[in-house]
C-alpha cells in the first residue's frame, strides 16, 4: 500500500500542468514532472527554473530579454508572498519558433504548515486561444470573399482616423461598386455572381499591402478601400489602377460585355472637430456621381 505522500507525489507528476513551489525569496523549492519536463523540452537551463533557483531572478532576465510580462510577473509573485493578494493569474504568449503557443499562470499563497510558500503553476492554454483567434477572425472577414467585412472597416477607419489626427497625415477611403451586377447575376445565376465577386475581392487586395491600408467588402457588390498616409493624388491613382485592373480581369457577360467598377475617393488631413463618418458620406457622394456619368469611372470627391 503507497503512503500518502508518495500517492500526492504521483498525482501531481501525472499532471500536464507545470507546478512548482517557491519560498519567501523566491528560490524554487519543489518542481513537479510536467516542470522538468518542460525545461529540458525548451532548452531552458536548470538555473532557469530548476530546484534551487530564483524565480524571480528568472522573470528580470526573461525582462531584460525584453519579455514585456515579466516585471508584473514578477510583481505579482510578490503580492503574494507578501500576503497582499491571495493568487495572482495571468494569460501569456510564449511561442516557439514553428507554433504558436500561449500559457496561463496561477500563483497561490499556500495555507497552513506551508504559508509563506507559494505555489506556481503553468498551463497550456493554446487550443482556446487559437479557437477565439478564429472567432475573433471570423467575426472581422467575409465568409465569401475573405476580405475584412463592415465591423473590421468602422474599427480599423477609427485607429487610422485617431493616427492620421495624431500625426496630421492624410487618410483617404475608396468606396467600389460593381457596375450593372444584377445583369451579370441575371444572366449566369448567383453561384457564378458569387465566383465574380471572388475574383474581384483578390484583385482588390493585391492593392492593399501596406500596414494602413484594408480592403473590405462593404456590402453585396460594394468593396472599400481605407488607406492610411495616402493623399488626394495618391488616392486617385490607386483607384484608376484598381479600376483598369478589374477592367482587365476580362470576366464576360452578355456575350459582349465585361464586369467593371466605379469608384468614389475622398481624402482628407483629419482634425479633431471632424468625424470619420463625413469621408464615408464623400467618397459616397462621389461614387453616386461616377456612376450617373456613366459607370466604369473614378471621381474623387474634391473635384465635385
Ligand atoms: P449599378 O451599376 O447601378 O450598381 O447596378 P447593379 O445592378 O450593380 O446594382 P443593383 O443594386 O441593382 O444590384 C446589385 C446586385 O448585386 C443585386 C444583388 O443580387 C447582387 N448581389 C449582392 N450581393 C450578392 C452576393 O453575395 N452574391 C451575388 N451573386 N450577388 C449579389
Ligand atoms: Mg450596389
Ligand atoms: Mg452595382
Amino acid at each position: 500500500m503507497l503512503d500518502r505522500s508518495t500517492l500526492q507525489v504521483l498525482v501531481i507528476d501525472s499532471l500536464d500542468e507545470q507546478i512548482a513551489v517557491i519560498d519567501r525569496e523566491g528560490t524554487i523549492i519543489y518542481v513537479n514532472r510536467a516542470w522538468t519536463k518542460f525545461g529540458i523540452d525548451n532548452g531552458l537551463s536548470s538555473e532557469f527554473g530548476g530546484v534551487g533557483s530564483n524565480y524571480l531572478k528568472v522573470c528580470h532576465v526573461s525582462g531584460d530579454s525584453g519579455d514585456s510580462l515579466a516585471g508584473e510577473t514578477a510583481q505579482g509573485i510578490r503580492d503574494v508572498l507578501n500576503g497582499k493578494r491571495a493568487s495572482f493569474y495571468l494569460e501569456y504568449p510564449c511561442h516557439g519558433p514553428e507554433e504558436k503557443r500561449w500559457f496561463m499562470m496561477r500563483v497561490t499563497a499556500l495555507q497552513g504548515d506551508a504559508s509563506g510558500l507559494c505555489v506556481i503553476s503553468h498551463h497550456n492554454i493554446t487550443q482556446r486561444r487559437l479557437a477565439e483567434e478564429r472567432v475573433e477572425y471570423l467575426s472581422l472577414h467575409d465568409q465569401l470573399t475573405g476580405l475584412s467585412n463592415r465591423r473590421h472597416f468602422d474599427q480599423f477607419l477609427d485607429n487610422e482616423w485617431r493616427r492620421s489626427i495624431r500625426n496630421r497625415s492624410p487618410i483617404s477611403i475608396i468606396l467600389f461598386d460593381i457596375d450593372y451586377f444584377k445583369d451579370y447575376n441575371d444572366e449566369l445565376g448567383h453561384l457564378v455572381g458569387d465566383q465574380c465577386l471572388a475574383k474581384v475581392s483578390h484583385a482588390l487586395q493585391a492593392f492593399s499591402s501596406r500596414s494602413g491600408d484594408l480592403a473590405v467588402r462593404y456590402g453585396g457588390e460594394e468593396f472599400a478601400l481605407i488607406l492610411g498616409d495616402t493623399d488626394y493624388a495618391e488616392s486617385l491613382k490607386l483607384a484608376e489602377d484598381i479600376r483598369k485592373a478589374i477592367h482587365d480581369l476580362e470576366i464576360q457577360y452578355c456575350s459582349t460585355k465585361r464586369i467593371t467598377m466605379s469608384a468614389g475617393a475622398a481624402s482628407t488631413i483629419p482634425d479633431k472637430e471632424q468625424a470619420e463618418v463625413f469621408l464615408v458620406q464623400q467618397a459616397d457622394k462621389a461614387l453616386y456621381i461616377a456612376k450617373q456619368q456613366g459607370r466604369n469611372r473614378v471621381v474623387h470627391a474634391r473635384d465635385l
